[in-house]
């Protein structure tokens, strides 16, 4: 086994046992694998383990690697910063955005997305500990950008991502979560019935069992999959062959 393979299993062991302790079906969480400054043979190797999901934050970066993967129908989920000059191309390649913070980013996306691939499904990222240099919408601002979000034919709003402060033990990591978890429940007493959030997209390498525990559905995982990023690996080359 590769060490990628490894680290899979390791994982995939790390959700059963948290799921387990929280209560939780396993089935109803989603390990996304980022795969940022990842390679196509680091992409194919998570892929032989099962994983099919993966997130990327650079655009460039990710439209090389769903050319280079288009025969393997992998769901692709945008997860970096999104600037009006990139909707276009988002819309057009990904399944999922985890990172919509602003309506006028959400109309272009909704705009341009193509009819015969389906609404595309949107997470608001909340900037849930009120950080003045993070991105994100802050929590008090979620609900009516959610209402207006609904309105939008061609997306589907699906719930709430975060990327809380570094915290070290798993009580104060859960905190935020717990917030976050709170705003969706808010935000769905003002939805209509059909249009309910029902995704959490919670939970990094450092806090996967806070997130379950505190009814996460989308893990986004990258260190303890591909391994840890260099900050030469942020910048490198991405290879397509
Ligand atoms: C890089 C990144 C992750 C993965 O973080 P790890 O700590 O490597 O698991 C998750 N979410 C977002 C938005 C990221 O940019």
């Amino acid at each position: 086994m590769t060490s990628i393979e490894k680290n899979i299993s390791a994982v995939k062991a790390r959700i059963e046992n948290s799921a387990a302790n929280a209560s939780r079906d396993p089935q109803a969480l989603q390990l996304l694998a980022v795969s940022k400054t990842r390679d196509i043979e680091e992409i194919q190797q998570a892929a032989s383990q099962g994983l099919n999901a993966f997130g990327e934050n650079y655009l460039q970066e990710a439209l090389l690697k769903i050319n280079a993967l288009k025969s393997m129908s992998f769901e692709w989920h945008f997860i970096g910063p999104l600037q009006s000059n990139k909707t276009k191309q988002v819309a057009e390649n990904f399944s999922w955005v985890h990172t919509v913070d602003r309506l006028k980013i959400a109309k272009r996306l909704n705009d341009q997305r193509p009819e015969n691939l389906g609404p595309l499904n949107i997470c608001l990222q909340i900037n849930i500990d009120n950080e003045p240099t993070k991105s994100g919408l802050l929590p008090d601002q979620a609900c009516d950008l959610a209402l207006s979000i609904s309105q939008l034919p061609n997306l589907r709003l699906r719930g709430l991502m975060a990327i809380p402060q570094a915290r070290h033990d798993i009580n104060s990591q859960r905190q935020p979560f717990r917030d976050l978890y709170l705003l969706r429940q808010e935000i769905n007493q003002q939805l209509d019935n059909f249009q309910k959030l029902d995704t959490l997209s919670m939970g990094m390498s450092g806090d996967i069992e806070a997130a379950i525990h505190e009814q996460a559905t989308i893990l986004r995982i990258g260190t303890d999959i591909f391994g840890p990023r260099t900050e030469k690996a942020n910048n490198k080359e991405v290879k397509t062959t």
